[in-house]
């Protein structure tokens, strides 16, 4: 399985992937910690990307895209892996389209933890008041300041990956919104129907049925129990995902049950 996972800092990509990696084996590629290892280290990617990352900017398109291509050869990437806050604009995408068609890879799936901007501040400080409880070191960047920099940049630089996955048909977007349980039950129900769940029903589908197919039927499905809003950019998944354009009456209501449903704050 590969897969990437899309959104701002907060979204929570950080846990689902951890939760992903232990469900499915397979590892959790984040650039973010990589960087943040090479900085500790004091190699010379870490010296290049110290300060960008401490000012919340963007370690050039080049050295991450160098990064991951080296990481997804090493042995435990085999079997698959997660993109963690990789691809974080258009040039690396399509830096990794052109890699992983030269290594003939196949990237399943591309999961957007939308979420409300208002909650990230709160989370994040949630996260540095928990780490510190913990005796864990404080990434440097997780400040009031340098968040609204990092979020400034998903938008400018990271939000048109969703158009150019969406154009792609592999775009599926969850409500991040939701709490953590939920958020994984989503994912786990969207990538039962992409025919990569862990479930043995999963595996099942997997052999019955064609990764397309079982994406139109997960967004379908997803939509219809209210917890995920998958997006793909088939129109399948438009008519089943409550758009405000054009959805058919039965989506709406089912939408309107989606709201009402209880959500994280
Ligand atoms: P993260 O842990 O994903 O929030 O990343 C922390 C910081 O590392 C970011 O604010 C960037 O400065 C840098 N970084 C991580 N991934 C990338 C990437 N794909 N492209 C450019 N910079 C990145």
């Amino acid at each position: 399985m590969r897969l990437i996972l899309l959104g701002p800092p907060g979204a929570g990509k950080g846990t689902q992937a951890q939760l992903l990696v232990q469900k499915h084996g397979i590892v959790q590629l984040s650039t973010g910690e990589m960087l943040r290892s090479a900085v500790a280290a004091g190699t010379p990617v870490g010296l290049k990307a110290k300060d960008i990352m401490a000012n919340g900017g963007l370690v050039p398109d080049d050295v991450v895209v160098g990064i991951i291509s080296d990481r997804i050869e090493l042995p435990d990437a085999r079997k698959g892996f997660i993109l963690d806050g990789f691809p974080r604009t258009v040039p690396q995408a399509r830096a990794l389209d052109e890699l992983l068609k030269k290594k003939h890879l196949k990237l399943d799936a591309v999961v957007e933890l939308r979420v409300n901007e208002s909650v990230l501040l709160e989370r994040v400080e949630k996260r540095v008041a928990e780490m510190r409880s913990r005796g864990e070191e404080v990434r440097s960047d997780d400040t009031p300041e340098v968040l609204s920099k990092r979020l400034a940049s998903y938008r400018a630089q990271t939000e048109p990956l969703v158009h150019y996955y969406s154009d792609q048909r592999k775009l599926i977007t969850v409500d991040g919104m939701m709490t953590i349980e939920n958020v994984t039950s989503a994912l786990d129900r969207v990538l039962d129907y992409l025919g990569m769940g862990s479930s043995p029903a999963a595996r099942k589908t997997s052999k019955k049925t064609s990764a397309k197919k079982s994406s139109k039927k997960a967004s379908k499905k997803s939509s219809k129990k209210a917890k995920s809003k998958p997006k793909k950019a088939s129109k399948a998944a438009r008519k089943a995902s409550k758009g405000p354009k054009k959805a058919p009456k039965k989506a709406k209501s089912k939408a309107k049950k989606a709201k009402t449903k209880k959500r994280r704050r």
